[in-house]
């Protein structure tokens, strides 16, 4: 295309989230027999998909219900009886002081995403320049290609603590962290961080989290939790923590990782100052949101079944996998140097293959030849400064939404590959 103006440029660019989503299609189109290892789809959990078709049945049973689900643009925060649902379900669950006025909608999480950073972050009138800080990489690669100006996002790296039985832990280091330092902070205009992470399952700890959350608070900006698999709901989590949500914090959940990534639906919870800002331009983008999810999940809410479903289908679900998958390693890998993020939580598995001889690309490229697809971790490690840091070559991630035969098979080869790579 010719004459892109500098927006075109950015975004009709081969951004590194396309890239990679480009490259799992296609390996599938070439071998649909791949062993998929790769994706960040949620699993297919019969139980949950029993509950889907209840609810559809009960829309399809009400007369006004295919009006209801599709017929109607939602008002520019959403569905009000849905907000009011979610306001009352955080105030009996949660403890949060919320109304539907701290609540607003969006067509998925990621489409909130887009609009959040840049709100805070980016070209400022005054001729100043934000950015969104991650206080720890590696983070979720949907973030990456979300700014609309360059170096949009700032990380740091992270402490490793190693854990007895092959894994080890991610931590915020505080010291490094801009945030601490009165100076550096002056370009920073959001903090953002997943809780479970994508892509290494970790959950920072509550007292990490307080912390982070006081010191967005004294820099006076926002601090956005992206709990897409965390608590309330889907609550995929394998290890006890708190929800903290206070004026000064943006809370980010999603429909997706219950079972539904097709229905679009993204949650936000704030101030209401910064859900009426939201509300203007998500309505620039989107005019409205999808009310498929809304119509789907209200009587979840309403009557407390969504933790049913989070806490006795889709969690368990998941921590069974994680269990199996972890087994599967640890068995198959013990005679290599390879670590596993400690397992708290989404769907995914973190592998530090220590002082890897190869890249970890090369590596998921050699796997790909062999008919497995994982992902490579040095996508991951966004915004950090010190781009030659030989931990973020070293390292996969691993969905473990897979029947445990095909999970089984890949891990085998996943063995056998690195026994050649390492020699
Ligand atoms: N946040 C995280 C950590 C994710 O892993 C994803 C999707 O994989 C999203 C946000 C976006 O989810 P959605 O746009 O489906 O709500």
């Amino acid at each position: 295309l010719q004459q892109l103006s500098s927006f075109g440029q950015r975004f009709c660019a081969d951004s590194g989230t396309f890239t990679l989503m480009d490259d799992l299609g296609k390996a599938l189109t070439v071998n649909p027999d791949m062993l998929f290892l790769g994706g960040g789809n949620p699993a297919r959990i019969e139980a949950v998909e029993y509950e889907i078709k209840l609810a559809l049945e009960a829309i399809l049973a009400a007369p006004d219900g295919i009006q209801k689900m599709y017929g109607n643009y939602q008002s520019p925060q959403g569905d009000p009886e849905f907000l009011e649902a979610l306001a009352s379900y955080f105030q009996r669950h949660c403890g949060w002081p919320v109304t539907s006025a701290n609540i607003a909608l969006a067509n998925g999480s990621q489409a909130a995403f887009f609009v959040l950073f840049n709100m805070f972050a980016g070209d400022f009138e005054d001729g100043s320049r934000k950015q969104v800080l991650l206080p720890m990489a590696p983070e979720y690669i949907g973030y990456s290609s979300s700014g609309l100006c360059d170096e949009f996002f700032c990380s740091v790296k992270p402490q490793i603590e190693i854990l007895p039985g092959n894994q080890f832990k991610y931590h915020v280091d505080f010291d490094q962290l801009p945030l601490s330092d009165p100076g550096a902070s002056q370009g920073i205009g959001a903090v953002c961080l997943s809780r479970p992470t994508n892509p290494t399952g970790n959950v920072i700890s509550d007292d990490e989290l307080a912390r982070l959350s006081a010191l967005a608070c004294a820099r006076q900006v926002p601090l956005i939790i992206d709990a897409a698999y965390g608590l309330p709901f889907p609550g995929i989590l394998f290890s006890d923590a708190g929800a903290p949500w206070d004026d000064n914090t943006v809370y980010m959940l999603s429909l997706s990782k219950i079972g539904l990534p097709g229905v679009r639906t993204g949650i936000v919870v704030a101030n209401p100052e910064v859900i009426a800002a939201y509300t203007k331009a998500n309505t620039a983008l989107n005019l409205a949101c999808s009310s498929a999810g809304p119509a789907l999940a209200k009587h979840w809410l309403q009557n407390d079944h969504i933790n049913t479903i989070s806490r006795q289908m889709v969690q368990p679900y998941y921590a069974q996998a994680s269990r199996t998958a972890i087994e599967l390693i640890t068995n198959a890998c013990a005679d290599l140097p390879v670590k596993i993020h400690a397992p708290q939580g989404a769907i995914f598995l973190w592998l530090w293959c220590q002082d890897l001889p190869i890249s970890s690309q090369e590596l998921y490229q050699r796997l790909k030849t062999r008919g497995v697809l994982v992902l490579s971790g040095h996508h991951f490690f966004i915004g950090l400064e010190d781009s030659g840091w030989p931990h973020a070559q070293q390292c996969l991630r691993i969905t473990y939404c897979q029947p445990r035969p095909v999970l089984e098979q890949a891990v085998a080869i996943l063995a056998d590959e690195l026994t050649q790579v390492y020699g």
